[in-house]
């Protein structure tokens, strides 16, 4: 019997409640069993209206404008950027740099610390289960620049091996970059040790937190990560807006990464003196709305509560686990529940994934299918794709059963 929902401290038909995109039926009689929130999770009204209303109310171009809706602008979303400080514990929000994504918070690395600081042969450290987010743009610098790239292996049951690790801190690496948890295996990495091991050998570190900062509670002076990337969209927030989070003294110490309006204190003909932190690195008019949104993103996680949201995804993919290993052919990847998050990809004997998720796209259930961007990793385990079912907190045991009806339909189909 599973656990019932209501053990766990939230109160989960209400949530479903605020996701209007969840009650609707995406095929005649079946309704939507959204299990894709790796990919990017679902909207509240609360995120949603809060964009409207800033629409409605105060839409003006943000710090330029010395009238009343540019100043009110201008408070909501630098009022976003001390919600996203505060949820991360930052020193400052001077330390929150909005960008479009993860992927452009570590390519905002990678080009202007990257850039600035490396030399040809300086190593990087990355692992073997990276999205490409965090492998290509170090890819770009060891072709531009020479840098060298080692890679943390992964072992069979999805952990990185942390006794390669330390001989590769041997090797004087200048980063340690990683992903705090696996979109793919949803290994939940040691940070705190990967990056005080990283410090020891006098390497800076940089976590990919876009599977991470959704869904567990993350502290970035506990951790002592010098940068941190996420995204909004995988948060209950709007796509077209990330973080980079960075140790002050590093990003005042760092060029700017794009050149334009608003990243200026003042401009010449030929030259021109970088504004102060964070605007330095936000070139241009920037996501307003979005910034917004995403400020509603964190009120409305922060009332859950991140360990709440933690406890209920964990019981969740116990559940799956559980139910998942009953499916004859069904070989899920990655360590157990106790390891992991709120994901499970897999294969089934003798299907491809993607007839796995057609069949279950019949049915109402969304999941994904493919390689998840980490086609290394993929390779590493000798296969081209997976099956991924991932969960948040407006999914139920009920939609995990559906799912594993789904999977014995498929069976039935393919003999
Ligand atoms: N890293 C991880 C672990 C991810 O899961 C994703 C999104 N799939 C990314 C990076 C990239 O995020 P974005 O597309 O929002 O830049």
């Amino acid at each position: 019997m599973p656990e019932p929902e209501n053990a766990v401290q939230i109160d989960v038909k209400k949530i479903i409640q605020d996701f209007p995109v969840l009650d609707q039926e995406v095929h005649p009689g079946k309704k939507l069993i959204y299990l894709d929130s790796a990919a990017t999770s679902q909207k509240p009204v609360q995120v949603t209206g809060a964009m409207t209303d800033y629409y409605h109310r105060a839409n003006a171009n943000i710090h330029r404008g010395i009238h009343a809706l540019a100043e009110t602008a201008t408070d909501m979303y630098e009022g976003a950027r001390e919600k996203v400080a505060f949820l991360i514990n930052a020193a400052t929000p001077s330390e929150i740099i909005y960008t479009r994504n993860t992927t452009e918070s570590i390519n905002l690395v990678a080009s202007s610390w990257g850039r600035a600081g490396l030399k040809p042969g300086d190593l990087v450290i990355l692992t073997e289960m990276e999205h490409h987010s965090n492998l290509v743009p170090w890819q770009m610098l060891a072709e531009t620049i020479g840098i060298r790239l080692e890679f943390i292996p992964v072992s069979q049951d999805g952990l990185l091996d942390l006794q390669a690790y330390q001989l590769l801190l041997e090797e004087d690496p200048k980063l340690v970059a990683f992903m705090h948890m696996s979109n793919v295996l949803g290994t939940i990495n040691p940070a705190q040790k990967i990056i005080q091991l990283a410090h020891q050998a006098g390497a800076l570190t940089l976590v990919d937190g876009a599977q991470a900062v959704p869904h567990f509670p993350v502290d970035v002076q506990d951790l002592d990560a010098d940068f941190y990337a996420f995204s909004s969209h995988k948060m209950l927030g709007p796509t077209g807006i990330g973080i980079l989070y960075g140790k002050k003294h590093l990003l005042e110490a760092m060029p700017p990464y794009m050149g334009g309006g608003d990243m200026i204190k003042r401009v010449k003909l030929r030259s021109f003196a970088p504004n102060d932190l964070p605007h330095k690195f936000e070139a241009g008019t920037p996501a307003i709305a979005e910034a917004v949104g995403l400020g509603a993103a964190v009120d409305y996680l922060s009332a859950v509560g991140m360990h709440n949201v933690a406890a209920y995804e964990h019981h969740l993919t116990k559940y799956a686990l559980d139910r998942l290993a009953e499916v004859p052919g069904v070989w899920v990847f990655g360590p157990e529940a106790n390891q992991k998050g709120g994901v499970a990809s897999f294969t089934f004997e003798g299907v491809h994934p993607h007839d796995v998720s057609q069949i279950l796209d019949a049915e109402g259930i969304a999941v994904r299918a493919g390689h998840h961007c980490a086609m290394p990793l993929h390779e590493k385990f000798k296969i081209n794709a997976t099956s991924r079912a991932s969960f948040y907190i407006y999914n139920t045991t009920a939609e995990i059963d559906r799912l594993i009806d789904g999977l014995y339909s498929v069976k039935k189909i393919f003999g």
